[in-house]
């Protein structure tokens, strides 16, 4: 079998990051975001090697030559244009098969350390969350993995990060996907609202949202307040703040592993690059059997 000279792979997302993707509102800060990372990392970071290596690469992301990294301040939001581009034409042929809605979940085995984060682990994470979305009734999905930094105002518990998933699928019954998917994803004390559902009604944000490039450092509070009929309550709140440079630079190290295409959660949906082209196809089960990607 002849090898092509560019390994074209018709189903890595990166391979499709055209320059065009990344032209346009914000593209000279986020040529300024990436000169700051590669300071961080030079000057913090200048004994480990890892870092180092990181810097080189989003030192060497040039236009026509692209790094296509994920934690890189310029390629990730061209990723970012680009599956919410592809989802929307996806999501153009869904429309009359029920209600499009976008499901936000944070999984309680999506909890780990620091050091745990790791891209095998994500991939079995994705693996398993597909299969409890297929339990709740989910049929297709087009979603990615997000991350975030939690912690609690008085430490009620551990710091943590919380790999979690957010995207697009399809119901005739809202109600009953909630619930199912409440089933397969229950609360815990650190999270007391681990899935969230929503109509989708066409706003381009919520595409936008699906490859965010930026990651927050969450720190909840019980100490919150919420107006209901009755007046004033307090309630469970969270306050949205910068990552710390440590914790900005450990997510960098592990996103350069991850890839973009890691956090891809497509279920019965595959990515597909034909060249000048991209498209997210249906992929009913019994054409591809479970390996879906
Ligand atoms: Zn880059």
């Amino acid at each position: 079998m002849s090898k092509s000279p560019l390994h074209f792979n018709p189903t890595r997302f990166e391979g499709a990051l055209s320059e065009k993707l990344y032209i346009g509102f914000a593209s000279a800060s986020r040529k300024m975001e990436r000169e700051k990372l590669i300071r961080l990392l030079r000057t913090k970071h200048k004994d480990n090697d890892e870092a180092q290596t990181l810097a080189d690469k989003l030192e060497a992301c040039k236009k026509n030559k692209r790094c296509q990294l994920a934690p890189c301040p310029e390629c990730a939001p061209a990723g970012q244009k680009l599956l919410a581009k592809v989802a929307a034409t996806f999501l153009a042929k869904q429309e009359g098969a029920g209600h499009l809605v976008c499901v936000s979940i944070v999984p309680a085995d999506g909890v780990c350390k620091p050091k745990d984060l790791d891209p095998a682990y994500a991939a079995r994470n994705v693996r398993r969350w597909k299969e409890r979305l297929g339990r709740a009734g989910v049929t297709w999905f087009v979603g990615a993995l997000d991350y975030s930094l939690n912690e609690h105002d008085t430490a009620r518990y551990k710091p943590h990060w919380s790999e979690h998933i957010y995207g697009l699928t399809t119901t005739t019954d809202m109600d009953r996907l909630k619930k199912e998917l409440r089933k397969q994803f229950p609360v815990t004390e650190a999270i007391p609202r681990p899935v969230k559902v929503k109509i989708w009604d066409g706003d381009p944000d919520a595409l936008a949202y699906l490859l965010k490039p930026n990651y927050w450092r969450r720190v909840a509070t019980d100490d919150g307040e919420r107006f209901t009929k009755n007046g004033m309550r307090s309630c469970r709140a969270t306050d949205k703040q910068r990552l710390r440079s440590k914790e900005r630079v450990r997510l960098a190290l592990y996103l350069d592993e991850l890839g973009l295409h890691g956090r891809l959660v497509l279920r019965w949906a595959q990515f597909v690059n034909r060249g000048a082209t991209a498209s997210i196809e249906e992929r009913a089960p019994k054409t591809v059997g479970t390996r879906i990607a």
